[in-house]
């Protein structure tokens, strides 16, 4: 196989392709002939929904396997029974996709035909192949670490074998206690010295469900002084009697994170398995597991970067878990939520999502990026791409009283400024439209350019108008403005060029569409929610608003796969709780950064 070289390929936002400590000794490997392929992979435990910090991962892994010409495994790190769903395999299955879909290549994530390893013998010894990708697959398809439960448990037996791992008999707490802290000395088990094949005996009667939960382990027979206490003769395996998502009840001992990990990046010939900075402790005995089975080269390397924080919110999947439990918000995939699935229901594109990663860049320095980033990549995408329309949220009827009671004409209006590809749609306008509440004031401080009695206002793409009369109920509210249009100020017309120096929008009140609007706003009111105490207390209460919007009839054909800019209100996408007839938008980001207005006034 040819060596693969370092390529660039445009991505959708013209991002140039991001260099960074990683990307380096990838490009220093290859240089060197180090790897026939490189091979990364996104491995999450199936415990939760992904979110934004996931995406930071999957985003630099996937992006080094397209842009090295290589592969990305997404990998179920489904060791732990207890905590794991297929509900969150699925759901991870489907973000991964969806943040990769249009941007991957055929070599990427496709899995190799068959799912469980082929037995082969290397140097004399039993070994794994999971056999070449599966050209047909349509999709990123997970593999399973639990796939590999067999062979993980044959490389266990190996090391007991060569008197490198040990069955002990003392409990969690014990193993605890006894493993001492990095300055404080440790005591090693009473039962390091066991025999061979004793520990042959009892690991083999572990697995054969002999022996309940908690009662032995087996242990690697590392270094009960090492300063890194990950040394001082890890757990590999425990008991655990219970149904796993994925094998059922073929298992009850199950294998611990780290002696899985770097045997699952093995057997799928993983070459730079990357990780966040929390497992550089954890390396050595990486690598001291794939050295001590002897197993042949190359080995996967694991390299760490610093894990993605994001202001506003809260990252650790136990802490969404009781978002969502306590319905503080109404699923993973909430809208508000900093999972990838709520990320995608609020609108946002993958595309901006990957420029995101791309632009916060990768280092080993631990930080919080400030979720203004992240909008203002959003708005610029959206500028881009999102098709403009016209939506009033909070109405207030406007009646033209100089146009006959009947009278429907079309307006001519523009679909996207920034993309003149996209064209120009009509809009119905008639003699009664809802204007924003807020574009009229009765008594309006100086520099009101909306609607005032007296006053001038141009409706977009339309007629100037002029406030003659406020028509208002026994309590006051007010129910309608009575206006005049200059008929001759629409484009074309003899008055056209007439300065006013308000532009408002509208929608034709015969015409009108009904709409649920959801405003959403960020959850937390603080910028670091969970710095201390409870990250509850600082929910913000006016995160969601719900209003009954009216909207220009064109979008009773709204997408699901498109964006919208309500014209002055903000970016706007269809919410698959939608029916026919009932639509709802969920606003994604307002046009402007409110948040970052506020504090200045502060
Ligand atoms: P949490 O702590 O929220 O439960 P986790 O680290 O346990 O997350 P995993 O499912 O184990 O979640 O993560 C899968 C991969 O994603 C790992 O390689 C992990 O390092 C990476 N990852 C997790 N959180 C972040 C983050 N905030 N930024 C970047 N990468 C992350
Ligand atoms: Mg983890």
């Amino acid at each position: 196989m040819a060596n693969p070289t370092h390529s660039s390929p445009a991505d959708a936002g013209a991002a140039p392709t991001p260099t960074d400590f990683i990307r380096d000794i990838v490009t220093a490997n290859v240089a060197a002939g180090k790897y026939q392929k490189i091979v990364t992979r996104f491995p999450p435990e199936p415990n939760g929904y992904l979110h934004i910090g996931h995406a930071k991962s999957i985003c630099l892994n996937f992006g080094i396997a397209r842009e090295f010409r290589g592969r990305c495994n997404l990998r179920m790190d489904d060791t732990n029974p207890t905590k794991e769903d297929v509900e969150y395999v699925d759901s991870i299955q489907q973000d991964v996709n969806w943040l990769i879909e249009d941007w991957a290549d055929d070599r990427l994530g496709l899995k190799p035909k068959g799912k469980t390893p082929e037995a082969i013998t290397v140097n004399g010894q039993p070994d794994f192949y999971l056999g070449p990708a599966d050209p047909s697959a349509a999709a990123v398809e997970p593999f399973y670490a639990s796939d590999y439960f067999e062979q993980i448990y044959q490389y266990a037996l190996q090391l007991v074998r060569k008197g490198k791992a040990y069955v002990c008999d003392h409990t969690a707490e014990e193993v605890d206690k006894m493993r001492g802290a990095p300055e404080k000395a440790s005591e090693p088990s009473h039962y390091r010295d066991r025999s061979v094949e004793e520990s042959l005996d009892l690991f083999q009667r572990m697995r054969a469900g002999e022996f309940p939960d908690g009662s032995r382990t087996l242990r690697a027979k590392i270094d009960m002084a090492s300063p890194n206490i990950w040394m001082r003769d890890p757990v590999i395996y425990r008991i655990r009697h219970s149904e796993h998502h994925h094998t059922g009840a073929a298992w009850c001992i199950y294998p611990m994170y780290d002696f899985a990990h770097c045997l699952s990046d093995y057997i799928e010939g993983i070459t730079h398995s990357i990780c966040t900075l929390e497992f550089e402790v954890h390396r050595p005995l990486y690598d001291w597991i794939l050295e001590n089975l002897g197993l042949p080269r190359p080995l996967p390397h694991q390299f760490e970067f610093a894990r993605l924080n994001v202001t506003f919110t809260v990252m650790s999947k136990r802490k969404l878990l009781q978002l969502v439990n306590e319905k503080i918000v109404t699923g993973w995939d909430d809208p508000r939520m900093p999972t990838i699935s709520g990320i995608r229901r609020r609108g946002v594109p993958a595309r901006a999502l990957r420029q995101f990663a791309y632009n916060i860049g990768v280092t080993k320095r631990d930080s919080v990026t400030d979720v203004a980033v992240l909008e203002n990549i959003v708005r610029e995408d959206l500028n881009r791409h999102a098709l403009r329309r016209l939506g009033v949220l909070r109405p207030v009827k406007v009646v033209i009283t100089n146009l006959p009671e009947d009278h429907v004409e079309e307006i001519n209006a523009i679909n996207n400024p920034e993309d003149p590809a996209a064209g120009t749609r009509k809009v119905p306008f008639s003699r009664a439209v809802w204007i924003e509440r807020d574009d009229f004031m009765e008594t309006p401080p100086p520099k009101y350019f909306r609607l005032r009695p007296g006053g001038e206002v141009r409706l977009k793409y339309g007629y100037i108008i002029k406030c003659d009369e406020v028509v208002k109920d026994a309590a006051g509210q007010i129910v309608e403005l009575r206006c005049t249009a200059d008929l001759g100020s629409k484009a074309g017309g003899p008055t056209a060029n007439r300065k006013v120096k308000g532009t408002i929008h509208w929608v034709s009140a015969a015409h009108a569409l009904e709409a649920d609007v959801r405003l959403y706003d960020r959850l937390f009111t603080v910028a670091e929610p969970d710095a201390e105490g409870d990250f509850k207390k600082r929910i913000n209460p006016h995160s969601l608003e719900t209003v009954a919007a009216k909207l220009e009839p064109s979008l009773a054909k709204a997408s699901d796969a498109e964006r919208y800019q309500f014209e002055r209100l903000g970016y706007f996408a269809l919410d698959p709780d939608s029916q026919p007839g009932r639509l709802i938008f969920n606003r994604t980001l307002t046009l402007r950064d409110t948040w970052a207005r506020e504090q200045q006034k502060s």
